[in-house]
């Protein structure tokens, strides 16, 4: 059956308006009437849900559900008549059929229902495209948002995953390279990520919000990231070193703009004769530098919500570009600063019993502006710890379910404002009130 375009309908037409149109004029398009947009979700397993399997699967555009092949008895057939429902989508081909006569419509990109499902599952971008992001965008349900500042669901289990996409995808000549290249021809882990960025930076979203549910379970089931990962600044770095090592071309633009090197010089003085001192010197790479905080002790010095301590970012910074020639201990020097500067603030005691109860809960202070070394840098993201308390059974130890919330600040250079995302919801923020919350990753731009 071949789909004529000439009669197709505006998408911004009243859906009853349209559709009794379209009957009246072409009997054709009888079937696509039936699909319902707002029960299409892309973001989940592709999986048959019969047969669980991830092969030639289709999804059903009237109901929303994944079955297997097109073939007589095949679970896609068989739904497509028990059920009525008629059209379907390959998901790896983006072909589009009608069951159960196996009729391919052809033309799909002259009808601007189906481009616009091809564009929910797989979003494209031409270069003219990034000139004006971001934008105001509008979902299915006419709810204005943002491209690229997105929020997303299952918050309790994958906030930490959420704030390390955000940040990927906010470093921009990462961000083009991944919107504008088809990766279909690379390994499934660039694949899937790429479908994650560009997915976050859509202008036609059916949701503002979106899932990484499936990608985080890929990650950990197909690619070894280990399944006790709850933080973003591991995740973070573990992505940056798969990404190395999955692509060439994304290498040398990690190397090129996020890798920084430092100078670790290692004093040692004589014991006994002269007292000279022998240095040991590394010159070391890093994506992510980490600020140690001055110590803290959650139930002494009479801390309080209201009253933490708090240490200026620029007397942090002092371990790298502060370098003591006289000293004994190890030394860090920064001798390369990168486009994107990363800080990791080390806030948790990995060998404590309860890390996020007893973490470090000293604020950063900082502005939006910050020179290192006579560079000047512009606060890009921050990402921030909470804490949720979870109900407790045992109310003798309530503190033991504390868990750790992960908050992602973006900013955006257009509007020249800040928006918090969590969960599925985005909020503007207004910049001095950002070293409020417990800082633990942050995104610095050089600037020209
Ligand atoms: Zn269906």
């Amino acid at each position: 059956m071949e789909i004529d375009n000439k009669r197709r309908h505006s998408e911004d037409e009243p859906k009853q308006e349209a559709a009794k149109k379209v009957k009246s004029q072409e009997p054709k398009y009888a079937y696509l009437e039936t699909v319902v947009r707002e029960k299409l979700d892309f973001d989940s397993e592709k999986i048959c849900c019969i047969t669980l399997s991830p092969l030639n699967v289709y999804c059903c555009l009237v109901c929303g559900r994944f079955y297997q092949g097109r073939h007589e008895k095949s679970p896609a057939f068989i739904h497509s008549i028990n059920e009525n429902h008629h059209v379907f989508l390959n998901l790896t081909t983006l072909k589009f059929y009608i069951l159960p006569q196996n009729i391919q419509i052809l033309h799909d990109d002259k009808v601007q229902l189906l481009n616009g499902i091809k564009y929910a599952l797989y979003p494209t971008y031409r270069v003219k495209d990034l000139q004006n992001f971001p934008r105001q965008c509008f979902d299915l349900s006419n709810r204005v948002y943002l491209n690229g500042f997105i929020g997303f669901t299952n918050t309790a289990v994958y906030d930490y995953a959420h704030s390390v996409l955000l940040i990927i995808s906010h470093m921009i000549p990462l961000r083009d390279h991944f919107l504008l290249n088809d990766f279909d021809d690379q390994d499934e882990f660039i694949k899937r990520l790429s479908i994650c960025i560009k997915k976050i930076w859509s202008p036609k979203l059916f949701k503002h919000y979106l899932s990484v549910d499936d990608f985080v379970t890929y990650l950990k089931v197909k690619e070894g990231l280990s399944l006790s990962v709850v933080n973003p600044r591991f995740l973070l770095l573990w992505l940056l070193n798969k990404i190395c090592s999955s692509s060439k071309q994304l290498k040398s633009i990690l190397n090129q703009y996020c890798k920084g090197k430092v100078r670790i010089i290692g004093n040692k003085r004589e014991t006994e004769g002269s007292g000279t001192v022998t240095s040991k010197v590394n010159v070391k790479p890093f994506w992510v530098l980490t600020l140690d905080l001055p110590e803290f002790s959650p139930f002494k010095d009479g801390n309080t919500v209201d009253n933490l301590p708090q240490v200026n970012i620029t007397q942090l910074l002092t371990k790298f570009t502060n370098v003591r020639t006289s000293s004994v201990d190890t030394v860090f020097e920064i001798v390369q600063l990168p486009q994107f500067l990363i800080f990791h603030f080390n806030r948790f005691d990995r060998s404590s019993e309860h890390p996020v109860k007893n973490r470090n809960q000293t604020i950063v202070e900082f502005s939006s502006e910050l020179e290192v070394l006579h560079a000047k840098y512009r606060l890009k993201a921050n990402v921030v710890h909470m804490v949720i308390k979870s109900s407790s059974t045992d109310s003798n130890d309530s503190n033991r379910n504390e868990k750790s919330h992960w908050v992602t600040q973006l900013y955006n250079d257009k509007i020249k404002k800040w928006i918090e995302i969590d969960g599925i919801n985005t909020t503007e923020k207004e910049a001095e009130l950002l070293f409020l919350n417990e800082t633990f990753i942050q995104v610095w731009e050089k600037q020209e």
